[in-house]
């Protein structure tokens, strides 16, 4: 298994999913590896040769997460990762994202098969609106 650390500018992205106003991927690839995954093209747009599932990118950024463009909108984690995979564990990218995002009145849509998901409970019972999927 590859991991590496890449610095982005922003966690947040406009989506253009119809569900979501934006989406916050915290990492690149997902080691779950499912053999259903729609998600192994982001390869070729990350510069990776490796097979899905065998790689990790994770995600850091300085820049503070924008209430003011979040305000009233909907987020979705994640769309091209599983944002609770098992390096989550050891990183806290995504726990470290929901801290920020808590103090922001927006509606949050996770995406996950981890039951890792419940070590974050007491932050998801501050959202007003949190789904998980
Ligand atoms: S958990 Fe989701 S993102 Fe990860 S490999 Fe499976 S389908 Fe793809």
């Amino acid at each position: 298994m590859k991991e590496k650390f890449i610095n982005v500018n922003d966690y947040v992205v406009k989506s253009k999913l119809p569900a979501s106003d934006y989406v916050i991927n915290p990492y690149v690839g997902c080691p779950h590896a499912c053999k259903y995954c729609y998600a192994s093209f982001m390869k070729r747009f990350t510069g990776h040769n490796e097979e899905w599932g065998k790689f990790i990118d994770i995600k850091i950024c300085d820049k503070a997460i924008s209430k003011k463009i979040l305000n009233g909108k909907t987020v979705f984690l994640s769309s091209v990762t599983d944002c609770y995979n098992p390096f989550e564990k050891k990183y806290l990218v995504t726990q470290n994202i929901l801290k920020q995002l808590v103090d922001i009145d927006c509606k949050i849509i996770i995406c996950t098969k981890s039951d890792l998901i419940l070590r974050d409970i007491d932050i998801l019972k501050r959202f007003n609106c949190c789904c998980k999927y």
